[in-house]
């Protein structure tokens, strides 16, 4: 037997037992006569001793050991003379009688402690050793418990787990696929699934009216903090829903989540928003209500003054900072700056500071008396103390560049707590969207999503107009400022499929060639259906109080795409290209 018992395990009342150990040496050092030993597993550690009196091979075998080395160590359970309150194997040590090295290790990169002193290529190139350390095993930790709930969750009401396969056709998710050449089929590919879409429709259709998989997606986009080219999704799909039922039941999977992992409570019925309402109200889709600041729109307010600027905007906005009326000329000409950064793209950022005894300073004062600020300030819902920014410009884009204003400074006043969760659902998204670009429509959330029933009549017209106040039964689940999960009601009609592909601009041949097997199966008595899909990587990080998904993927890949440990993507050899029958025209960067 290598161990009785592992690193975490032993307490005061184990005192007096003879136990065998096994695991990492986190540290060895001398200390008087004597050799200390901190030895780690995933449990914990617990701290070893070698007297100064034992016997001379075993004191020689403890004064051996470097960082790392993996060793079996046999003693007594002890009481410590100096308790250490902090780790909770703290009370005892183990008197060694024996130890035995199993390996060796080369002295590892960085640290292997709470924090490392490694930076993060270096980790990351060495992530086996990262993986020891205590945080990344508290979040693959959390993850698997996540897992494991959700499992526990719809087993119970019913949902069967099914595998769908990852070599398929493109799914439309509106990202870009990852490709594999197929040998056998020399000149085609295969593309891998952004997500299980069609597969779980077509499941609906083969009759499994519960379906959920905790699956591998992969997108090739660009990559952020929250975003991998491979990621998980618990996918969920069910037959002879409403949104009612769908909502419903995923908003108890969600509360017993966080009830059995952080035993956190979130409100019953969950708060539900229009997509419309946190566009206006947030400036975003996925709305962070941990805090109000909330915009107004005072493009009323501001007309007929003689200010260009604003008399020409379509849309003028404000946000009202609690306490910010204190900010320096400095600090608002620095927030100006910060506005106009290309993330933000703003033309610039007017203020008006509401002073403590109720008067007005502001960038506009020369337009603007106090009366017409006063009435901007009670619009904004200012007070006294508080600073109103305002910014212009087209109405989306303008709410979008106040939600990003408003996060900041939300953030910059410490309203965004992370052990704080304010979950709620958006509802009633529009089913397409206009892009300028191109000319033409995209389904705002997938091509399968349903218009809502009373919309019908919008979504077979031609006018642009009525094709833009088409909704859909789609909803997306949102926790403090962040997309958890999103999903819709489906289409499971042939000529409402055709009619979708042909309002996206997709012609009869191409939804033929692309989605045919969908529109086939339809014919064939598909069952009203939805479902949803929740970011399951998101879902750990941000449970676990982190904004990066990394540390919850046992081994992720970089911001270029690449997994630096195994140093991949990498070239293949001539031989497999052969065989492929590729041949490369890659340009020397
Ligand atoms: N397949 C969708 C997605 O990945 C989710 C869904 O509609 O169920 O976003």
């Amino acid at each position: 037997m290598y161990r009785t018992h592992t690193c975490g395990e032993l307490r005061i009342e184990n005192k007096g037992q003879q136990v065998t150990l096994a695991g990492w040496v986190q540290k060895a050092r001398k200390l008087g006569g004597m050799t200390f030993i901190d030895l780690r597993d995933r449990y914990g550690i617990t701290q070893l001793v070698v007297e100064a009196d034992a016997p001379a091979a075993l004191v020689e075998t403890a004064t051996s050991l470097g960082r790392e080395f993996v060793i079996q160590a046999k003693g007594e359970v002890v009481e410590r003379q100096a308790k250490n309150a902090k780790m909770p194997t703290g009370d005892i040590e183990i008197r060694l009688s024996e130890i035995h090295i199993l390996n060796r290790s080369t002295v590892p990169p960085f640290t292997i402690e709470e924090e490392s002193d490694g930076g993060e290529d270096l980790r990351a190139k060495y992530r086996y050793l990262d993986l020891r350390r205590p945080p990344l095993q508290r979040a693959l930790a959390l993850r698997h418990k996540v897992a494991h709930e959700v499992r526990n969750f719809l087993d119970a009401k019913g949902f069967m787990e099914i595998e769908t396969p990852y070599l398929i056709k493109s799914t439309p998710e509106g990202a870009r696929d990852f490709v594999v050449p197929s040998r056998m089929n020399p000149g085609q590919f295969y593309a891998l699934p952004q997500s299980p879409q069609t597969f779980k429709q077509l499941l609906m259709v083969g009759g499994y009216d519960r379906y959920f998989q905790i699956v591998r997606c992969f997108r090739d986009e660009d990559l952020r903090a929250d975003r991998q080219p491979e990621f998980t999704q618990i996918d969920c799909e069910m037959s002879f829903v409403e949104q009612e039922d769908v909502l419903g039941t995923f908003e108890e999977m969600m509360r017993s989540l966080f009830k059995n992992v952080l035993d956190v409570e979130i409100p019953r019925p969950l708060p539900r928003m229009s997509w419309y309402e946190a566009m206006d109200r947030y400036g975003s889709d996925k709305p962070d209500v941990r805090f109000g600041m909330t915009i107004h729109e005072i493009t009323p307010l501001v007309k007929g003054k003689g200010f260009s600027v604003l008399e020409e905007a379509d849309y003028v906005g404000a946000i009202s900072v609690p306490g910010a009326a204190e900010y320096t000329r400095k600090q608002v000409d620095e927030l100006t700056e910060w506005v106009k950064r290309p993330q933000v793209g703003a033309k610039g950022l007017i203020y008006i500071r509401v002073n403590a005894d109720g008067s007005f300073k502001s960038s506009i004062d020369k337009f603007y008396g106090a009366d017409d600020l006063r009435a901007i300030a009670a619009a904004a819902q200012a007070g006294p103390g508080d600073l109103v920014l305002v910014l212009c410009g087209a109405r989306r884009k303008t709410q979008n560049m106040l939600g990003v204003l408003r996060l900041e400074m939300g953030g910059r006043l410490g309203l965004r707590n992370p052990k704080e969760f304010a979950p709620l659902w958006i509802v009633d998204f529009p089913l397409l969207e206009w892009d300028d670009e191109t000319g033409r429509f995209y389904a705002m959330h997938h091509p399968f999503t349903a218009p809502k029933p009373e919309h019908e009549k919008w979504f077979y017209s031609d006018k642009k107009e009525d094709l833009e106040r088409v909704c859909a039964n789609a909803y997306d689940f949102v926790l403090n400022g962040s997309e958890l999960g999103g999903g819709s009601i489906r289409i499971h009609n042939a000529d409402m499929q055709k009619r979708m592909f042909e309002v996206l601009g997709i012609g009869p041949e191409e939804a033929e060639y692309k989605f045919g097997f969908i529109i086939n199966a339809f014919q064939f008595g598909a069952p009203p259906h939805g479902g949803l899909a929740f970011g399951f990587d998101r879902i750990c990080a941000l449970m676990g109080g982190q904004d990066s998904i990394r540390d919850y993927i046992a081994f992720p890949k970089n911001n270029q795409g690449r997994d630096v440990m195994i140093d991949s993507p990498s070239e293949i050899d001539a031989a497999q290209l052969e065989e492929l029958q590729i041949k490369l025209d890659v340009k020397p960067d």
